[in-house]
């Protein structure tokens, strides 16, 4: 038989797993329904935001497809927490979804070894517990040494709008029955999860003339390295709310919701509710804030973000037009909730590949994700790690310690999912390191030993060593007398000591155009580059106190933590974890280690606040 690798299904875990793997010189065949749907959003056209957008520039280390898709796609840049620390902020595009769709289409047919096949898998074919390729309702089978099992929301999927259900995983798509069956048979831990998308509405009968327009940033940040700026016209999104009126709607109509009429099992995304779970979750907020987000530049349609739904078509009508803007809008496409079956991701090893049988492996929301970016990275991981299987060579398993995508693979394999899981910033003990602006610096030297990189790509990565470089020379060699720093309104301390960069970084209010000020010779050096060194000094002495916490961390697990904390409202404590420790009051950070979805960062915090409540209990 020939080295090959089949994908199955062409979303986002799909197109990055078919790429890395033919990036990696193996011949590999990617099966979907539709060649035509290949990249397709299944929901909201929009890459990144904080922890996705992490996610998006690490897979773009890679080499991969997201971020460059992304970047020739954007019609709205925003740089998400602008405001806080850079190891929060988080790149976000609004995208053209038909122009995403061909971005990721035109990477997929530029690759060699890469072909795309039109079909339906039925079946996995196994001899002796070992992949040899995939059945496709045809009957005709494709032989391969090694499968990636991408099929997102599709394995039993059931879409709900009000009462009325049907089968299929996304809109005008079937769902994966004959391949659900047989995975059940492969003795796997399964479960059932759901998820939901607004109405989609006809741009043309939107009144935006009071509505409060949100322009994209001046100066867009990208995804990819391979890009400086924008490659389509940019446009505005606008912003309008819900209000007593909508709320009295969807209230008195609860019971016609799938969520709430008991036809709809699985759990849904904490963080992407509906607006009848919004409704019924906060019955004192009078108001949520909705974006009017187009669909495309040219597309006729407008993606309401926000207004998530499962109620029925008549109900959604009669909300919509409760909505500053959208009194006359007409719904073009109804918004529905998909309900679907995903594989315990603890079946499988932290390379993706499933445990219980040889080279299958699994990637995006069949694991117990939600997103575009969740899947993207895990197709990345699978997809290397097939073709590594094939070719003889070890796996790799992503460390925590260097990349989010280490820390979500880790979280899923370790604790599996009780609910769709997604990437936050909170999730990674390490965060001040993985910052979007060093993710080539970080990632690169990996990327290259697995061979997934191509040789433009080496040249770009070489060149941008080169900047930081030439940055990194120019400002060990500065020095400014404390009085001319103090002239310059750094807020220095009172000694006469002349200052370094290095020194001036560390002062919190310090800015880049501060120090250009100060040191003129900076204009020679990319504004980058001179930023990547700023924030790496200025994070340093956290990054050495985290790594001396986090060892300190691992002979602790026995000490005792105050019974008398309070978890709710604590900030880097997602909502889903000031739940779990609410509900489960662990004893010992022992205990608390063991919560599921609990993360070494997390934990620290914890240990940290229990410390600070002992100290204040005895002083
Ligand atoms: P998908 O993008 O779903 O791709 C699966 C692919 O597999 C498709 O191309 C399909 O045709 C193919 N396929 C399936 N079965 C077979 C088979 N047997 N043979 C051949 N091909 C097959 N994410 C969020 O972050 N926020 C949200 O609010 C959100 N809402 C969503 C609402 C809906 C209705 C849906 C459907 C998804 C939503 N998502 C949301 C999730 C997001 O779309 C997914 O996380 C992401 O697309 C998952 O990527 P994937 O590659 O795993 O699967």
């Amino acid at each position: 038989m020939k080295h090959r690798v089949v994908v199955i299904g062409g979303g986002h875990a799909g197109t990055e797993a078919a790429h890395a793997s033919a990036r990696m010189g193996v011949e590999t065949i990617l099966v979907t329904h539709r060649k035509d749907r290949v990249g397709e959003m299944s929901c909201n056209p929009a890459i990144g935001g904080v922890g996705k957008g992490h996610l998006t520039a690490e897979i773009d280390a890679f080499d991969g497809v997201m971020g460059v898709a992304a970047d020739l796609a954007g019609i709205q840049f925003r740089l998400l927490n602008r405001s806080r620390g850079p190891a929060v902020r988080g790149p976000r595009t609004q995208c053209d979804r038909d122009l995403y769709k061909a971005a990721v289409q035109d990477q997929l047919s530029k690759v060699p070894c890469l072909t795309i096949v039109e079909g339906e898998v039925t079946e996995i074919v196994i001899e002796n517990n070992h992949v040899r390729g995939v059945k496709l309702s045809d009957a005709n089978v494709i032989e391969a040494n090694a499968v990636v099992l991408t099929t997102g929301t599709f394995l039993n999927g059931k879409m709900f709008i009000g009462h009325e259900v049907r089968i299929g995983g996304r809109h005008g798509e079937d769902s994966s029955v004959k391949l659900a069956d047989q995975l059940k048979d492969l003795d796997l831990y399964f479960g059932r999860l759901k998820t939901g998308t607004p109405p989609r509405l006809a741009r043309s009968t939107i009144d935006y003339s009071g509505l409060v327009e949100q322009p994209g940033d001046a100066n867009p940040v990208m995804f990819s390295i391979e890009n400086s700026q924008p490659a389509a016209r940019q446009i505005s999104c606008h912003i309008t709310h819900t209000n007593a009126a909508t709320h009295d709607v969807i209230r008195s109509n609860l019971d016609r919701s799938a969520m709430y009429s008991g036809q709809i099992e699985g759990v849904g995304p904490r963080y992407c509710p509906s607006v009848e779970d919004k409704i019924a979750r906060f019955p004192d907020k009078d108001s949520h804030q909705i974006f009017l987000e187009p669909e495309g530049l040219e597309s006729p349609l407008v993606y309401p973000n926000g207004l998530s739904t499962s109620l029925p078509f008549e109900v959604q009508h009669d909300y919509i037009r409760t909505i500053p803007g959208l009194e006359t809008a007409e719904i073009v496409q109804a918004g529905y909730a998909v309900e679907y079956d995903y594989v315990d991701p603890r079946n499988l090893w932290p390379y993706l590949e499933l445990k219980s049988l040889q080279g299958l492996f699994l990637a995006g929301q069949i694991n117990g994700t939600t997103g575009y970016e969740e899947a993207g990275a895990q197709g990345l991981v699978a997809g290397i790690n097939a073709a590594r299987k094939i070719i003889g060579e070890e796996q790799v398993v992503f460390d925590r310690t260097q990349s989010y995508i280490g820390v979500m693979i880790d979280d899923l394999v370790t604790n599996g999912v009780t609910e769709p899981y997604r990437m936050f910033t909170s999730r990674a003990e390490n965060r001040l390191h993985l910052r979007v602006e060093n993710a080539h610096d970080r990632l690169h030297e990996l990327a290259n030993s697995l061979g997934c990189i191509r040789p433009d790509r080496r040249a770009l990565v070489n060149a941008r060593r080169t900047e930081i470089e030439k940055a990194t020379d120019l400002t060990a060699s500065l020095s400014v007398a404390a009085s001319d720093a103090r002239a310059s309104n750094i807020a220095i301390g009172r000694d006469q000591r002349n200052r370094s960069f290095q020194d001036l970084c560390t002062v919190p209010e310090a800015t880049i155009d501060d120090l250009r000020a100060i040191w003129p010779e900076l204009d020679d050096c990319a504004e980058w580059a001179v930023e990547l060194i700023m924030n790496n000094h200025r994070y340093q002495p956290y990054i050495d106190r985290n790594e001396r916490d986090l060892a300190r961390m691992s002979g602790i697990a026995d000490h005792k933590i105050d019974p008398s904390l309070t978890y709710k409202s604590v900030s880097g404590l997602s909502n889903e974890l000031q739940e779990k420790l609410s509900l489960v009051r662990p004893t010992t950070i022992g205990q608390a280690s063991r919560i599921s979805g609990m993360t070494p960062a997390a934990l620290a915090l914890v240990a940290g606040l229990s410390k600070k409540r002992h100290e204040e209990r005895s002083s």
